[in-house]
């Protein structure tokens, strides 16, 4: 599951912290392939939101660049961002959305959905040049 309900953490104090391992699929690139996302991520309660300190472990089928076959591309990457309440947990009131209007949120049942965050760290953490293995000798050559 990469949605993990939060209700509990927003009410305790600031500097609260909770891990949780993680686990589930979601399709990064767009083209119908899900990858397993596997990962370790700490909650911890700030004063405004829920910081999320993760470590994830997920592929994805990608193209080499040299001979042009599709492989499962490993990728693990660190991520932080802070999810942003849209509720307030002991009124229950809709909160004003945040300054930013890419900033991650807390839906109304105070549920912290990972997935969008996952994909975004998940592409910025593709390489340049993928090869499907480090000798790789591009293209058999047909003459
Ligand atoms: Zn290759």
């Amino acid at each position: 599951m990469l949605e993990i309900n939060v209700a509990q953490l927003l009410k305790k104090p600031t500097g609260t912290r909770r891990s949780y391992e993680i686990e589930g699929s979601l399709d990064i690139i767009g083209q119908g392939n899900k990858s397993h996302i596997t990962g370790e991520v700490d909650f911890i309660r700030t004063g405004y939101s829920i910081l999320v300190d993760g470590e994830i472990h997920t592929s994805v089928k990608i193209a080499c660049s040299r001979c042009l076959e599709t492989y499962d591309c490993a990728l693990d990457f660190k991520f932080e961002e802070d999810f942003f309440p849209t509720i307030d947990i002991t009124t229950g009131l809709r909160l004003p959305p945040s300054d930013d209007p890419d900033s991650f949120t807390i839906d109304e049942h105070n549920v912290i959905n990972l997935s969008e965050a996952i994909r975004q760290y998940s592409i910025m953490s593709l390489p340049i040049k993928p090869l499907c293995h480090e000798n790789c000798a591009g293209i058999p050559c047909n003459c």
